[in-house]
């Protein structure tokens, strides 16, 4: 486990992998891509850090709209995992929608390393957001509640993790939960 990861984070620039931008819109920052992605194509590649479940806050250095610029991650954009946290540059940027336009899947490489694939969920212009369903590993967002504005038929209105969706919503969603969702569901049933 890294105990101190700002140091590490100093003076380092974080850009975003090919075919993908940081920008800042009027909902804040998010995700898009810049290229077309085919439905069920690897939009990126990435591995997390994992952090102490402390308070924590940490300066970055994001390339935003081609301006590279300050930001902080805190903790209700890290998730909960085992006893530490995780969040990833720049994952930790992508907005929920509850019919959203990727996916991730957690890997592991023959070096025993760990990563994780964003995979697209539908056809991808560029410009399009990616967004995914915070639910499916959030299990009660840190308490972060908000009101969904996705616009989706589907949409959940407010989103509390899975925790705070209704039992006949989580039903149909248990063969794909993942991460701490799927391991508090497994504690509590
Ligand atoms: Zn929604």
């Amino acid at each position: 486990m890294i105990l101190d990861l700002q140091p590490q984070l100093d003076g380092k620039v974080f850009r975003c992998p090919e075919g993908v931008a940081l920008t800042r819109g009027p909902m804040g920052l998010g995700l898009i891509v810049t290229r077309p992605f085919r439905a069920g194509e690897v939009i990126y590649r990435n591995e997390s850090f994992t952090v102490p479940d402390t308070d924590h806050s940490y300066r970055v250095l994001v390339e935003i709209d081609g301006s590279v610029e300050e930001v902080r991650v805190t903790r209700t954009q890290s998730v909960k995992y085992g006893d530490g946290r995780e969040f990833d540059i720049p994952g930790t940027f992508i907005n929920h929608a509850c019919n959203p336009t990727s996916m991730f899947f957690d890997l592991v490489a023959d070096s025993g390393d760990e990563f994780y694939e964003q995979v697209a969920l539908v056809d991808l212009a560029p410009g399009d957001p990616i967004t995914i369903d915070y639910t499916l590993h959030d299990w009660d967002c840190d308490g972060h509640v908000f009101t969904c504005l996705c616009g989706s038929s589907e949409c959940y209105g407010l989103v509390a993790g899975f925790k705070g969706l209704p039992r006949h919503v989580q039903d149909t969603m248990l063969h794909r939960i993942k991460g701490e969702t799927a391991r508090m569901w497994a504690a509590l049933h």
